[in-house]
């Protein structure tokens, strides 16, 4: 049986207002007892930095409740089991978990999912076969995108939303998508199969959605909101669908934004604007992971992500990732 162990994990320190800071966080040290009949001690491998945890670092319940302060950041992990009192887990079995910014963990049998050890890379699992890739899916279920569909994508070289781009293609959509740099933009078309793209940054975002949708969207899969959203309200055509998924452009303003000031449009081109939350749709995940493991495997969905090393280095990891310094999934590593 494994001896105490010491570890290291991350906790919110404070509450940010605004963006958050470096005193937002506070790198801890403790130790662990060894695991109890049923539990796992498990050493993570990758864990992941994701923009609804800005959300549970302010006060006040959203879909998912707000971590305390002093409460260590948990969310997605991918890590290995190095001792198990529980049965049907072995040393070296790898598991995925809610357990996130720490470096080893205990935890009782079903709090850990064993998933394949053979897959690579292992941090897939945090993206294109994990929360990332089912939003992608889900949401292009959620408004029925289908062949001869025009889908527009924002935050389109992100983790969600290079995949949502790559699957509509796969349907046989017309896809152009948005990103913040001109590397993703190239990024997008000439190694993702988008049919257009442009950076939002560059301009006005409906002059430019126009430019690459001429004929106009009938789907805007929307990771960002603000500006965006409302170009795509104004590019839309009849009948059009909107998969909200995400409002990335608002989460750390310190006051609320306006919202478009055209939603008139809803009404005189009937749309249908349908959120979602893909926690309420974990039940689709062995539909979702057999037909995107299949695309993988043959090379027509590529998986891109941004991988950045050590426990230590998750804020910076997060921070950036607000920020646009990822392509495809942000992941950290973890020694
Ligand atoms: P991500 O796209 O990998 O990373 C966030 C990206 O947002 C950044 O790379 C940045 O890319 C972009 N961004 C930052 N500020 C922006 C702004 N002001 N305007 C436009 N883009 C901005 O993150 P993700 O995990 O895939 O999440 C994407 C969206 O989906 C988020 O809104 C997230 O909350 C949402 N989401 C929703 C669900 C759900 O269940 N509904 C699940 C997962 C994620 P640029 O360089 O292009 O600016």
């Amino acid at each position: 049986m494994a001896d105490i162990v010491t570890t290291r994990e991350i906790h919110l320190a404070a509450r940010p207002k605004g963006w958050p800071t470096a005193d937002t966080f506070a790198l801890v040290e403790r130790t662990l007892p060894p695991p109890t009949a049923g539990q796992v001690l498990v050493r993570n491998l990758f864990m992941s930095v994701d923009p609804y945890m800005r959300g549970r670092m302010n006060a006040g319940k959203s879909y998912v409740p707000p971590w305390e302060v002093g409460q260590v950041i948990d969310g997605s992990a991918i890590g290995e089991v190095v001792a198990s009192n529980a049965e049907g887990f072995s040393p070296g079995d790898v598991v995925t978990s809610r357990f996130g910014w720490r470096e080893h963990f205990v935890a009782d049998r079903a709090e850990v999912r064993a998933v394949d050890r053979t897959v690579r890379p292992l941090s897939a699992y945090l993206g294109v076969l994990g929360g990332p890739g089912l939003t992608a899916w889900v949401g292009l279920n959620l408004v029925n995108v289908r062949a001869g569909d025009r889908v527009f994508v924002s935050g389109a070289a992100g983790a969600v939303g290079h995949l949502a781009g790559q699957l509509a293609k796969l349907r046989g959509c017309y896809v152009v998508g948005s990103a913040g740099s001109p590397e993703k933009v190239k990024i997008l078309t000439d190694e993702l199969g988008f049919d257009g793209a442009f950076n939002y940054k560059n301009g006005d975002s409906l002059e430019q959605l126009n430019r690459v949708a001429p004929e106009g969207i009938d789907v805007y899969f929307d990771n960002v909101g603000g500006d965006q959203l409302e170009a795509a309200l104004s590019a839309m055509r009849l009948h059009g669908r909107i998969a909200a998924c995400g409002s990335i452009s608002t989460y750390n303003n310190e006051t609320p934004a306006a919202g478009p000031r055209n939603l008139f449009q809803i009404v005189t081109k009937r749309l249908t604007i349908r959120g979602f939350i893909v926690i309420d749709s974990f039940d689709q995940l062995p539909a979702f992971e057999k037909e995107v493991t299949g695309l993988l495997a043959s090379g027509r969905l590529k998986a891109r992500e941004t991988i950045v090393e050590g426990l230590q280095q998750a804020p910076t990891a997060f921070l950036n990732m607000l920020r646009g310094g990822n392509i495809g999934k942000m992941v950290v590593k973890l020694a």
